[in-house]
């Protein structure tokens, strides 16, 4: 049978990639079908076809799988944020541990790895501490706050969303009502005229402080009294509103300058016992109950007696360096980011905490010249971002001979890679386990234990 774009077909899935579409074939052909899942029969239009692979999508469900959920977010066909959401919590869980097998498998070459589990949470539902709505607008007297489309930049008009605060929806509506009612218009992308651009909250588990940020195209707010008084209103955990002065174009999602229109500019939250600072620029892991879980098994992992010297690279504000500085000598801390770097000591100060030393600089630079000066790690933490580490990083690493390597990962396709390197000289895999910080997408963090 030849396969043609823009043609129907019956498919049926047998499992999920890692970009979480389902995936079936038709006569040997790869297709991947977005929010259809394992077990489905479905009737798909082929939208794109490629040499070796094929896109589609869902015409209709014939058989549902029994993978699927009754309770999926309303929103899910069309939001951008999740994969998941229209898949049974435990069926998701399942799904991410054999992502991240098959990729040790397959592209590390380890052909038994298995992990030892993957911990998800008990409800995984607004588990975000942080949540940044886009505000635009339909026509000229209809604002909407919302998240992108998939794979657009239209707004799909959300109040509220499964994984965010509960708060949100109305904080949402409240600056919404700010500005139908004052005449305060909706950032526009692609003209780079109006003011709102999006709404962003921060909320903290410990102290249940909340931060409300409104990033805008201004320097001012015209009727601020106004805003606040409606967010004031809402509940008392506010406990600050912010205007971040985003001017520019095409910029990331904050701007610079932060102006603190009443209340606090920080909120403060905890993790394994350390306090933290926040504001609104600050890098935070989003799922505090998780993180909590993953660095008491980073600790666990690590087994860190007094004596020793812990390296953590790619340490972001200190979070992993600050748990792990009671149970050793000293803690040295590796970012890129030099803002992380000075959060990190203003967090071990808050702390009193003493034998951590932090530097700011790419690990690929300083890891090797750190390791030539005699400082001999006993124990080494990494935690990179989705490209992973680097052979320069590494093997600095490797030449230094430490007892333990804890690697943690939010992307097992670099994971592997990077496995493999470390497995080749000469180290071996002792543990691993899984950890859903993002329940409803397609991400999951792994961690791994390598010993001599
Ligand atoms: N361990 C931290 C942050 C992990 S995210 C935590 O748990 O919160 C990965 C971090 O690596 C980010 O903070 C990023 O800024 C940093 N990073 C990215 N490339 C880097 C590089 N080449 N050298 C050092 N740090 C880097």
């Amino acid at each position: 049978m030849e396969i043609t774009e823009n043609k129907e077909y019956i498919i049926t899935i047998d499992s999920v990639s890692s970009d979480g579409s389902g995936v079936g074939h038709i006569n040997g052909l790869t297709v991947f079908i977005p929010l259809a899942v394992t077990g489905d029969t479905v009737q798909v239009i082929i939208t794109k076809l490629k040499k070796h692979y094929a896109y589609g999508r869902i015409i209709k469900i014939i058989k549902p799988s029994s993978w699927r959920t009754a309770e999926k977010c309303p929103h899910s066909e069309k939001c951008g944020g999740c994969q998941l959401s229209h898949i049974n919590y435990d069926c998701q869980l399942k799904i991410k541990k054999e992502i991240i097998e098959n990729s040790m498998r397959r592209i590390g070459g380890f052909d038994k790895f298995r992990l030892d589990g993957i911990t998800g949470m008990d409800t995984p539902y607004h588990y975000r501490n942080k949540t940044i709505f886009k505000i635009g607008n339909k026509d000229e007297n209809n604002n909407i706050c919302g998240f992108y489309e998939r794979k657009s930049h239209n707004i799909v008009p959300i109040e509220d969303c499964i994984i965010g605060s509960k708060l949100n929806r109305t904080i949402n509506k409240a600056v919404i009502d700010y500005m139908n009612n004052c005449n305060v218009s909706a950032y526009n992308e692609k003209t780079h005229k109006g003011t709102i651009r999006h709404i962003f909250t921060r909320v903290s588990f410990s102290t249940n402080e909340f931060m409300v940020v409104i990033s805008a195209n201004a320097y001012t707010l015209p009727n601020k009294d106004y805003l606040i008084a409606n967010l004031k209103n809402i509940s008392n955990k506010i406990t600050g509103v912010i205007l971040n002065v985003n001017t520019k174009k095409n910029t990331p999602l904050l701007g610079k300058k932060n102006i603190v229109l009443w209340g606090k500019g920080t909120i403060t939250d905890t993790i394994c016992g350390i306090q933290f600072y926040i504001s609104p620029e600050s890098f935070f892991q989003i799922n505090p109950i998780q993180t909590e879980k993953l660095y008491n098994k980073a600790i666990e992992y690590a087994n860190i007696t007094h004596d020793m010297t812990v390296m953590d690279i790619y340490c972001g504000i200190g979070t992993i360096s600050l748990c792990a500085a009671k149970y050793a000598k000293k803690v040295i801390g590796i970012e890129i980011v030099e803002k992380a770097i000075s959060d990190a000591k203003k967090n071990a100060e808050l702390n009193n905490i003493k034998n951590t030393e932090f530097y700011a600089d790419s690990a690929e630079n300083i890891v090797p010249e750190l390791l030539e000066q005699n400082i001999k790690p006993d124990i080494v933490i990494l935690d990179p971002p989705r490209k992973g580490s680097d052979e320069t990083t590494l093997s600095a690493i490797i030449k230094a001979q430490p007892k333990r390597i804890v690697y943690i990962s939010c992307n097992s396709a670099t994971l592997a890679r990077d496995s493999r390197y470390i497995a080749d000289s000469g180290y071996t895999i002792s543990k691993a386990h899984g950890f859903d910080l993002f329940p409803h997408t397609i991400h999951a963090e792994t961690i791994i234990l390598f010993e001599k």
